[in-house]
Parts: C-alpha cells; structure tokens; sequence
C-alpha cells in the first residue's frame, strides 16, 4: 500500500543532495543551490512519466483540488459534484474556494454513479470530480460524455491512485485536470505533498504562480517577480520533494508488487469461496492494486466478516460504512455545517440539505462492502496464511 513501507537508500540520497546544499526552498537561491532542483525534477518525471504537459507541485492532495478548482475558475457559489464516498479532503478542497459540494451516489465500483451525476446536473453545476477511490478507476467513459455533453469541466481526484490507468491512459489524464496525494500514507508519499496535472498551458501557468503567493516567476530574482493574480503558499520544500522523487522512481515496482499480491489472493478467493462478489473495476488492467474490496451479502455479515478477519489478524481490512472519514454516513461535521468562520450563503444552503439526505442507493453498496490493503511487504507465508483465513472465515459467513 504505501511507499514508506519500503524506504530505501534511494530516499536518503535524495534528501542528502538537499541538505548538503542547505537550500530548503524550490525557488530562487540559484548560487548557493549547485543546480539542486528536487521539486522541479520530480514535476517533470511526473510528466514524462505519465504523458502529461505539465505537472504542479503542491503542499498536500487537498490544496491540488483546491488549486485545480481555482484555476479552472470554480468558486463562490458553483456546485462540483462529487461522490458519498470518498476522503474528507474532497470536499474540504471545494469549500475552501468556497464551491458547493454536490454529493451523489455511488454504484459497484465504489466510484461515481454516471445516472447519479446526470440527475444532479443544475445550472450552477461546474464541474464533475470523480474519486478514483482505493486504487482504481471511476467511469471515465461515461462521466466524459457527461461533461462533455452538459460543458461541464472534469476534475478528477486520483489521490488514492497513483500510478493507475485506464484504458492504457493514467488517471489524472483525463479530466482537464488531475489531482494526486503523496501524504504519508499513499502509493507514492514523500510525507505530505501533492500535484496537479494537466495539459492546459493556461491552467499550468495559473496553478504555478497561485501555490507560491501569485508570482510570475518570470523576474531576474523572486524580488523581481510581478504578482497578475492572488494566490496563497501551497509550494513544497526540497526536503519532502527529495523523497518523492526517489519514491515515485519507484511506482512501477511498488504496483507490480501490489498487483501480483492481489491477483493471487483474488484468484484463490474466487476459487475457494463460490459467489464470492467483488467490487466492478472498470478496467482490471489499470488498477493500482492498493486494495482489494469485496462486499458480503448484507451489512451484518459485512460488520460480522470485519471483526472476524480482524480478529484472526487479517489486517489492514476496511468496514466503510462504519468509518468516519471516507463514508458520508459519518460526516457529521459536515451534516451539522460546523464551522470556524462564517461560510457564504449560497454555501450554507447547499450544505443544509445533507442534514437531512439519504442516500440509499450508497449505503446499499458501502454497507456491505470491505476493502484490504495490499501491502509492499507481506512475505510469502504471509500472503499463504492471509489466504488461508480469508477463504476460512469468508466461506463460513458468506
Ligand atoms: C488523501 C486524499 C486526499 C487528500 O490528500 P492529502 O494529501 O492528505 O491532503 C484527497 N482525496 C482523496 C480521495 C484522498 O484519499
């Protein structure tokens, strides 16, 4: 699952490179810095890697929305649809530029539902944010057409799933933009950290001055910067850059560890537990293979199958319906519109129909479903044990 699992010496070369030249920040100190320039090199490995013109470096997954949603010209008062499941950042992202969160259901694939996002189309719709959650794709296809039929922009959130494609393009590379996380805890960390991609010149110019306080970075030195627009200080140090250029190096090893990983007990779970229903992946090929996810008949025996598989030390398995990050049934910040400053009407409104919303169709689908993380460390007997009690409580219960 995440990269910090496997830190290497390649890590600390990295950040060695910076410290032996002192210089923590991205930009500027071009004496002292002997064409040190971590935060740059890891962008344009991101674009070559993924095809993609340009790549944006910021702070963390939750400014790269905020800031593809900024570039895009999504604000006050525009309504981004989004899916009940995901992490709170998505639509923390969206307040923050103080857009209105439009949650809509999701199907089988833990992802969008395209008919969802047709019904919750109004006129003050912006844009679609699909949430590539737990490795693997949303509708692309469908949610494109969408987009393109109602002139909508498609921002997507591959936060959870770097290093994924779909139909031989990576995520990310879609949309109009893609926002990725390399918080701690991703496929790709370098502590807290995150991007935006896109192959919009205009976006690339906009979400570059907007991550560092509105600068042009056009002058002889910062001093000589001219300032066209307002921005804020998403920018990243050296330091976090440094160890998510050497980690994202690595991606294709550390997905074809999680892909076999995954093939194999997958495999032998539809071998040895007959029905066993796992999540719809819209193309098998492409995923990212952080998670395997599988749901049980009823929401009991998915409660039931959690707390056994715990229990017998399958860890590392999700229940989402009883979380309180990635399931709207939780949120109850969100319901109740707790918040530290005033927020502006036309948001405030928006948020009020969650207090009481339903969504049945989600809590369906995440109230039976369960998602394991693969991790880049289980040795071979390991993998053969997790199998073993996989097949063993989930026959019984299924
Ligand atoms: C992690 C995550 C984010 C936010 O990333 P941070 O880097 O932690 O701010 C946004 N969306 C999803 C789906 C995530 O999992």
């Amino acid at each position: 699952m995440p990269g910090f699992e496997l830190f290497s010496d390649a890590e600390r070369k990295e950040v060695m490179d910076v410290l032996e030249t002192g210089v923590l920040m991205r930009f500027g100190f071009d004496g002292q810095r002997k064409n040190v320039f971590k935060a740059k090199e890891l962008e344009s490995s991101i674009e070559r890697k993924f095809s993609v013109k340009h790549a944006q470096l910021v702070s963390s997954g939750t400014t790269a929305i905020s800031t593809a949603l900024a570039v895009a010209g999504v604000g006050a008062g525009d309504e981004v649809i989004l899916p009940t499941f995901t992490f709170v950042a998505s639509f923390e992202a969206l307040l923050a530029v103080n857009a209105v969160p439009v949650l809509v259901d999701v199907d089988k694939s833990l992802t969008l539902d395209p008919e969802a996002v047709r019904k919750a189309i109004t006129p003050k719709t912006k844009a679609v944010m699909p949430v590539h959650m737990c490795g693997a794709q949303a509708d692309l296809d469908a949610l494109a057409a969408i987009c393109k039929e109602h002139g909508l922009l498609l921002i997507e959130d591959a936060c959870q799933a770097t290093g994924a494609t779909y139909k031989g393009q990576y995520l990310g590379t879609i949309g109009q933009l893609g926002c990725f996380s390399f918080d701690y805890v991703k496929t790709v960390t370098m502590g807290e950290g995150g991007a935006i991609i896109t192959n919009s010149d205009d976006y690339a110019i906009k979400a570059d001055g907007y991550a560092d306080h509105g600068h042009d970075h056009l002058g002889v030195d910062r001093g000589a910067d001219l300032h066209p627009f307002l921005g804020l200080n998403y920018r990243v140090s050296e330091l976090t850059a440094a160890v998510g250029l050497a980690q994202f190096r690595r991606l294709d090893d550390f997905l074809a560890i999680q892909r076999d990983v995954k093939r194999r007990i997958k495999d032998a779970l539809i071998e040895a537990v007959p029905g066993m229903e796992f999540r719809v992946i819209h193309d098998e090929v492409g995923d990212n293979a952080s998670h395997l996810s599988f749901f049980l008949p009823s929401f009991e025996k998915a409660r039931e199958a959690r707390r056994l598989l715990n229990d017998a030390g399958v860890t590392g398995c999700f229940h989402w319906f009883d979380n309180n990050w990635h399931y709207i049934r939780n949120w109850h910040h969100l319901k109740q519109c707790s918040v530290l400053s005033p927020l502006p009407a036309e948001v405030k409104e928006g948020l009020a129909v969650y207090a009481t919303k339903e969504f049945p169709q989600s809590d369906q689908i995440i109230s039976r479903a369960i998602s394991m993380g693969i991790s880049l460390t289980w040795t071979e007997e390991q993998i053969q044990q997790r199998i073993n009690t996989m097949i063993e409580i989930l026959k019984s219960i299924y």
